[in-house]
């Protein structure tokens, strides 16, 4: 079944909802998402939202400390815009009935690392399950949205689905929406838009270690890169320094490391060697409050040198209903695993968490796209430059899906947009694969080559190597692609490769170490390179 709206938004997560929500007070919305409407980085995220709230804090306090954690990137007007527009979309999350954690009638506001004020707004240690719940119900109440789970996009509508005009340049194409595979029928169905918002989150996935859930495969990433639509700043991927040594043995933890929230860090865990040793103060004056890239690092080089699979987060020292009061998931799950952490250490290591680069959007989430627009940890908005400061993605997420939802309601007034007849899915000719495993490898191999090539420390050589083995990949992968009936695995090997090359590609551009991109071939921050490094043309 085929469908025509308004407004297609792609993805269930904070961006995709808030701005459904926020559309549907003038358009109509079809809201598709690739499996449960919850399942999203979204529903994982622990430790909360940044915002200026205390009387005592400040807008330039907030804006001084994302600079300073962006190492030079930022986009000094768009992290202004954010952290201005924050208390107010802050509003309007409480206003749909966000619950944060509040303590004698006050938000309890707490502090991570990288921040100079305790600005963080969390409920518990699951805010984002509560911002999702939230969001879900109120966008159940709206008669004009409709949820579509089990659909996941596969590449944006545009003229050149035409086949008339074969040489189109990325200013004289348009958006129209996408082709989508209903992954519980098998159909591939074509969902038409007037405007579409991209808001489909991280690519976790393309390491084997990885805080994000399964659905993380940088689907966004990569059906920009295909359509020609400009990427920005990919190498820089934040490593989460302190996840779950072991969690894998949890079933629900079978393809993601269980996340000890930067909030454990922020209440006064040190982090120790094996020996039980302190090392932070080595590396850093603000300790095990460094900005995450300085404590990843800090990690990974103890690791090496010592030869460790993990090291210790300690928190044995604090006030035990204190700790269970303040961070019941962490408890329970580490309990889960028999480490009781008001007692014990907590073995963790660094796992990839969050990409700082993506499709580039101006402040009105407009991509290089027409009617194509982009909100939340899919973009790169200049806000967090080489790194992110911690708890400040959910607010860009915010900040850019109010301001998507504007811009979109003034292109749909604009530009009356005509939707052109744009022809079937045609899979005449393809083959169920009854080999499956296939797919699987791939996407092993993947992962395997980015941790061990394109991870905390990177060179020339080890991007090289990365480089080969993946264009190999993909010259399998595609020729598999074109053979075969679709099928949601391999879809996410197609846009896994074209992330891995995105990312490797950016690495090499940027011929300096910056933030959270540090390679032993320019282990040196260079001004000369002080630019994003955009990714426009698709070169495989
Ligand atoms: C464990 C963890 C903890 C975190 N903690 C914090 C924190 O405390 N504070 C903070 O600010 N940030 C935190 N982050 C980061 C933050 O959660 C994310 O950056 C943010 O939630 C991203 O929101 P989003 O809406 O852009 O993407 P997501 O929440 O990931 O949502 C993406 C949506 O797109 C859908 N989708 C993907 N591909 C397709 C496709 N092809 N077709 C259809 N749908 C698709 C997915 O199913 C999903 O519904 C954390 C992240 C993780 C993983």
């Amino acid at each position: 079944m085929n469908y025509k709206t308004d407004v297609l938004v792609i993805g269930s997560g904070i961006a995709g909802l808030f701005a459904a929500l926020k559309i549907s007070e003038f358009a109509e919305v079809i809201l598709i998402t690739k499996k449960d409407k919850t399942e999203s980085n979204t529903n994982y995220a622990q430790g909360g939202i940044a915002s200026v709230i205390d009387s005592n804090d400040s807008f330039e306090k907030h804006i001084q400390d994302t600079l300073i954690a962006g190492a030079g990137l930022c986009h000094r007007d768009t992290v202004e815009m954010m952290v201005k527009e924050g208390p107010e979309r802050i509003k309007d999350l409480i206003n749909i009935g966000t619950k944060f954690t509040e303590i004698n009638g006050k938000f309890d506001l707490v502090k991570e690392g990288g921040h100079s004020h305790s600005r963080i707004l969390h409920a518990k240690d699951l805010t984002g399950q509560e911002i999702e719940r939230a969001l879900i119900n109120s966008v159940n109440q709206r008669s004009n949205i409709i949820l579509l789970e089990n659909y996941t996009a596969i590449d944006f509508l545009t003229e050149h689905n035409l086949r008339k005009n074969k040489n189109l340049t990325i200013e004289n194409k348009n958006c129209y929406g996408v082709y989508a595979l209903n992954s519980q029928t098998n159909e591939v169905v074509k969902i038409q838009s007037k405007a579409t918002l991209l808001a489909s989150g991280g690519l976790g996935q393309v390491y084997l270690h990885t805080t994000n859930p399964k659905i993380a495969t940088g689907d966004g990433f990569a059906m920009a890169y295909r359509a020609g639509v400009k990427i920005a700043n990919m190498e820089f991927i934040q490593f989460h320094p302190t996840a779950l040594f072991g969690s894998s043995s949890l079933p629900e933890f079978e393809s993601r490391s269980f996340l000890i929230s930067e909030a454990v860090r922020g209440f006064g865990g040190i982090l120790r060697t094996k020996d039980g040793n302190a090392f932070m103060e080595k590396y850093d004056p603000r300790k095990e409050l460094a900005p995450r890239d300085i404590v990843a690092r800090a990690i990974d080089n103890e690791l090496k040198k010592r030869g460790d699979e993990f090291i210790y987060l300690d928190i044995t020292f604090k006030d035990k209903n204190e700790i269970i009061e303040r961070f019941p998931n962490i408890y329970n799950t580490c309990l889960r695993l028999g480490i009781d952490i008001t007692t014990e250490f907590i073995p963790v290591v660094p796992s990839a968490h969050y990409v700082c680069g993506g499709v580039m959007v101006d402040k009105n989430a407009q991509t290089s796209l027409n009617g194509l627009y982009a909100c939340g940890e899919v973009t790169m908005t200049g806000v967090h430059g080489a790194n992110r400061l911690a708890s400040n993605s959910l607010l860009e997420a915010v900040v850019y899906s109010d301001r998507a939802a504007k811009s979109i309601k003034q292109f749909l007034e604009d530009k009356r947009v005509k939707l052109p007849e744009i022809p079937d899915w045609d899979d005449s000719g393809t083959l169920t694969q009854d080999e499956r495993v296939l797919v699987t490898h791939t996407i092993k191999e993947v992962k395997h080559t980015m941790w061990d090539y394109v991870g905390i420390v990177r060179s020339n050589q080890r991007l090289q190597r990365a480089k080969t083995r993946i264009f190999y990949l993909y010259q399998e992968n595609e020729s598999l692609y074109k053979k075969t009936k679709i099928y949601n695995d391999i879809l996410e090997a197609r846009n896994l490769i074209a992330c891995a090359y995105i990312i490797i590609k950016s690495a090499e551009m940027r011929k300096e170490s910056r933030g959270l991109h540090y390679t032993i071939d320019y282990p040196n921050t260079d001004d000369n390179y002080l630019s994003d490094t955009i990714i426009q043309n698709r070169t495989y």
